[in-house]
């Protein structure tokens, strides 16, 4: 009896060793993890952690925690890459977006950081139900990594979604609240100022964690008045090289053909592409297997920091959407089975 007391507590203590490692040596995203688990009192670690990660065991441990106000990003192992021929990452930058620097040759050729065959993945409109967790799987098969210019609008409809963007390791920025052409000859400076800070505001509160200072403008209509705007605010604006156009592809095929195509004549560059795209999603594996094929290297794009929201923007929000400002009641306090 004794014995198979000490056993127990034994591995008991073991797994909670093996579930603490996990939680620290998991967390891809160094920013994020910061975020997610600085501001967190030690007791709401710790059944992140139990919950996360639950005891296997017939005996039926019985593990009591706090329901965390507040869900803890759900953190995916980082395990070496299972893949021997995956595409990869073959270099990670670091941006600085001091003054609002600009990206893509199809409108910013100063900053020309890619040699030949760099490619840089990107993908507008999501977060998206089924065609995102398609692009994330596929993202993971490859042990690669891209850049996310999530919808505010979408990321409200979906927050869970992106979350899994960014706890997979992709950077996560800004593609404004409604996707509105900003610049439209109806869109007044200040129109645009609250889609772009709507938007990054919006992401935040998905996350739970600040995005990058990454912004990609909708249609790639860059209205000059915002360009300034986002330059004082120390956002970076990415363009692309290679625009796939595969919203208007007719099946995955052809979305496969017309990046090939086009980033032979390029030799490198930024691929825009949508996440939202059930075809994009469909294209992918054969795509970043042909570009694997053809020498081409991933090159991971990183903000050095994370943008500073605006509270305003934060709160207007939150009042928006009718979320609860403080804190909850526990689900036993408010509910409660009367008959059954
Ligand atoms: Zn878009």
């Amino acid at each position: 009896m004794r014995n198979a007391l000490g056993l127990m507590l034994a591995s008991v203590g073991a797994a909670v060793v093996i579930a603490a490692v996990w939680f620290w040596a998991s967390s891809p995203n160094v920013d994020l993890a910061v975020a997610a688990t600085v501001s967190a009192p030690p007791a709401e670690r710790l059944a992140a952690t139990a919950s996360a990660k639950p005891i296997p065991s017939s005996e039926d441990v019985e593990v009591t925690a706090t329901i965390p106000t507040q869900p803890a990003v759900p953190p995916l192992p980082k395990t070496a890459c299972a893949n021997p021929d995956a595409l990869g990452v073959s270099r990670v930058v670091e941006i600085d977006t001091t003054g609002g620097p600009g990206f893509g040759f199809a409108h910013f050729k100063q900053l020309d950081f890619l040699t030949d065959k760099e490619i840089v993945l990107t993908f507008d409109d999501g977060p998206w139900p089924v065609n995102t967790p398609a692009v994330l799987k596929t993202l993971a098969d490859e042990c690669t990594k891209a850049v996310f210019f999530p919808i505010g609008k979408h990321a409200s409809y979906h927050p869970e979604i992106l979350k899994q963007v960014a706890a997979a390791g992709h950077s996560v920025g800004a593609h404004t609240w409604s996707h509105a052409n900003l610049n439209s000859k109806k869109m007044n400076e200040q129109q645009a100022r609250d889609e772009i800070e709507k938007g990054f505001s919006a992401i935040k509160l998905a996350l739970g964690a600040a995005p990058s200072p990454f912004f990609r403008f909708p249609q790639l209509q860059h209205g000059p008045a915002a360009m300034a705007y986002l330059g004082s605010r120390n956002v970076a604006i990415f363009s692309c090289d290679v625009d796939s156009f595969d919203f208007k592809a007719k099946d995955a095929t052809q979305i496969v053909n017309s990046v090939m195509t086009k980033l032979e004549k390029s030799g490198k560059g930024i691929i825009l592409m949508h996440d939202f795209q059930k075809h994009t999603a469909e294209a992918l594996p054969a795509l970043l297997r042909r570009l694997k094929a053809g020498g081409y290297k991933v090159v991971q794009m990183k903000a050095k920091a994370p943008l500073q929201t605006l509270a305003e923007y934060d709160e207007g929000l939150v009042k928006d959407m009718k979320l609860p400002a403080v804190g909850t009641r526990p689900v036993g306090s408010v509910v409660q089975t009367v008959t059954k």
